[in-house]
């Protein structure tokens, strides 16, 4: 140790002290590296971030992270387009084609905290998966945490394994995140485990998106599945993601690489699947009101006190259609 605390030189981190993520043990400030005193882990501190990743239990391997904090170096879904002319610009119109937003609005990540903000005077929230977007203003206690380097991203950490003592956060928020993990109830757990009593959690998760990202894409949830999961939390709002046209748009995409897999047409076919995705998401507006169909569903809950919520409970709360509401979230019960 030097003498300077882990949350003074990881400024960015406000105050949240950093653990190993494999014991939970407050690590220890080396030259490049924290170490965990316990278990002799080191972590490396690339670019001022650390890699706070479990190595022996992770699909990450430290070593992964190790060409340094730049775009291209994690081996993730992320990485920066080294493509140039034509092919960059076809990729970058593809890449908007393909973000054009659902019709549905729903609350999101920024409704979710000013929520909690009616609760605690300076909320500590952590963002998993934030890629390069930041939640918050300048000064808020918002850690962001990814498992690829991007502009906004405090620490690279695992879902799995978070390197955070337990109690430390009023609101978690994972967003298109717990499709792309190994385990989603684990994660569940750690975000469970790093929320304070009482503490938030907001998501949102794919339901009929086809795979992206390749091999880090494992799991889909039902609505009523995605509650399963948060079942140690009570419901403050949930609701749909995208609606059955962004669904469409999809499975048109999908039917025309299925006719053959030539290099030329593949190109073709996500071509004509990508012009065809703002139109049919536009239809989102009109379709949403089929959860059964729907792209993905969002939840935002709130830490249960008891046991989790049963299965017999869970069942009769489903419901076939989600009210398309307000993209801000009703005020608290104080
Ligand atoms: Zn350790």
């Amino acid at each position: 140790m030097d003498g300077t605390s882990l949350p003074a030189r990881f400024a960015r981190l406000r105050g949240i002290p950093l653990h190993c993520p494999r014991d939970q043990t407050p690590l220890l400030e080396g030259d490049e590296t924290l170490r965990c005193p316990r278990c002799g882990a080191g972590f490396p501190v690339l670019g001022g971030i650390p890699v706070l990743i479990h190595d022996g239990a992770s699909v990450f391997a430290i070593s992964d992270y190790l060409g340094g904090a730049s775009y291209e170096g994690a081996a993730y879904g992320r990485q920066a387009d080294r493509a140039g002319g034509l092919r960059r610009a076809y990729r970058q119109l593809a890449r908007r084609l393909g973000d054009a937003p659902s019709s549905i609005r729903h609350p999101d990540a920024t409704a979710a905290l000013a929520y909690v903000r009616t609760l605690h005077a300076a909320p500590r929230v952590l963002v998993i998966g934030s890629g390069g977007l930041r939640l918050g203003e300048a000064g808020d206690i918002v850690v962001q945490t990814d498992v690829a380097f991007a502009p906004d991203v405090d620490a690279i950490a695992d879902a799995h394994d978070l390197p955070f003592p337990s109690g430390s956060f009023d609101l978690v928020v994972a967003v298109a995140v717990l499709e792309h993990v190994a385990d989603p109830q684990r994660c569940v757990a750690e975000m469970t485990r790093v929320l304070a009593p009482k503490g938030h959690v907001f998501a949102v998760t794919p339901f009929l998106q086809p795979v992206h990202m390749g091999a880090y894409d494992f799991t889909r949830f039902t609505p009523i599945g995605h509650r399963r999961l948060f079942r140690g939390f009570d419901e403050v709002a949930a609701g749909v993601a995208m609606g059955a046209g962004s669904m469409v748009a999809w499975s048109l995409r999908g039917l025309f690489q299925s006719v053959s897999s030539a290099r030329w047409w593949q190109v073709v076919a996500s071509g004509l699947g990508l012009l065809l995705t703002p139109p049919f998401r536009m239809l989102d507006r009109w379709l949403a009101h089929a959860a059964d169909a729907s792209g993905g569903c969002w939840f935002f809950g709130r830490k249960r006190d008891g046991d989790p919520v049963t299965d017999r409970e869970l069942v009769a709360t489903y419901r076939h259609t989600f009210r398309l509401g307000p993209t801000a979230l009703p005020p608290p019960e104080i």
